[in-house]
């Protein structure tokens, strides 16, 4: 393998046009690694592809069989699938869109003898914790079909490291939010809090729904553990330079510090300065009360350290690139 300390590598984004391989695309190029970024544009936008990139549209299997012949160092494996609520309805859409791409991309890389793997897991594959915050060690009990299908792939890279040397990290993410200049969260179907939230300022929406205020917490709202985008974008970097010949390392990713639903609302509004309504509905099915990570493994074997943890910093930059975006 490139000596992954002091050379550019040659690697493959998956996903780069999408949230947070948009923003990890753009930081790995300012590292001064050759990045090509593979995205079918289904949920992605090709105007987030950093410029200094490489762009092939194109499937994260098929495509991957014949690129990789090129010869690269690595792939970073973002594209997915990521709707909770989807992923029950349509769970096909899941399985073939997670599990069969990735599997069928492991063995283009077993295949091309593509040597390194980063690969973004979630938080979802824990499910229900039995106590807060989660280390990597927690069983892994996924409550939806999103957070299995990722499970799986996990369990395929552990074996294909074992089986065929294969230097692999699988990167659990928690509430991943903030933006990184202009490349932010942009979906068609938006649920997640933090952008609902700044719709809500902007006028997009009459009102932010609090999905449940009777969870065993202090305010009655569900706690999450939010991360930049730009940190947790840092580790992928570590994580290359971490990456070991046969095996699958897996590392939780998020600040440590959980905030409640209500503490969002109420950071959005000091950042944006806008009164931002919220009305209490029922909870939404699946949610747990308190997810916060354990991220002490990355901490110490990654030297990951996350810089922006400022709660009412991360929707500041979430807002910034809100506001950009409506007066384009
Ligand atoms: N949430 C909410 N209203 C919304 C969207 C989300 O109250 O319109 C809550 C949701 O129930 C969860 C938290 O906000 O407790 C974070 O949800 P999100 O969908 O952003 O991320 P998740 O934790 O589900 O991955």
């Amino acid at each position: 393998m490139t000596d992954t300390q002091t050379q550019p590598l040659k690697l493959v984004v998956t996903g780069g046009a999408g949230y947070v391989g948009s923003v990890c695309a753009a930081r790995l190029v300012e590292a001064g690694h050759d990045v090509t970024v593979l995205d079918d544009l289904s949920t992605g936008h090709a105007d987030a592809v950093h410029p200094g990139a490489r762009f092939i549209e194109g499937d994260a299997a098929e495509t991957a069989e014949t690129l990789l012949a090129e010869g690269f160092d690595g792939v970073l494996h973002f594209a997915a699938k990521s709707l909770v609520g989807e992923s029950m309805q349509d769970p096909a859409k899941y399985w073939q869109g997670n599990v069969v791409t990735s599997l069928r991309l492991l063995d283009a890389m077993r295949t091309h003898g593509t040597p390194r793997l980063v690969f973004s897991s979630t938080a979802a594959t824990y499910g229900e914790p039995e106590s807060s915050p989660i280390p990597e060690s927690a069983p892994t009990r996924p409550t939806n079909t999103y957070g299995a299908t990722k499970l799986a792939i996990d369990h395929a890279i552990t074996s294909y490291a074992l089986a065929h040397g294969l230097a692999a990290v699988s990167l659990r993410y928690f509430n991943v939010a903030g933006a990184y200049g202009d490349l932010g969260e942009r979906h068609a179907t938006e649920t997640h809090l933090i952008p609902l939230v700044l719709q809500t300022a902007t006028g997009q929406r009459e009102h932010i729904s609090i999905f449940g205020e009777d969870y065993p917490t202090e305010d009655g709202t569900a706690i999450r553990d939010y991360i930049h985008v730009a940190d947790l974008a840092d580790a992928h970097l570590l994580a290359l330079r971490h990456a070991a010949e046969g095996e699958h390392k897996i590392y939780n990713l998020g600040s440590g510090t959980g905030f409640s639903v209500r503490q969002v609302i109420e950071a959005c509004r000091q950042a944006t300065g806008h009164p931002i309504p919220a009305v209490v509905s029922p909870r939404r099915a699946g949610d747990p009360a308190v997810l916060v990570a354990a991220s002490d493994r990355a901490r110490e074997e990654l030297g990951w350290k996350p810089e922006r943890t400022d709660l009412i910093g991360i929707v500041t930059d979430a807002w910034n690139f809100t506001q950009a975006r409506a007066s384009k």
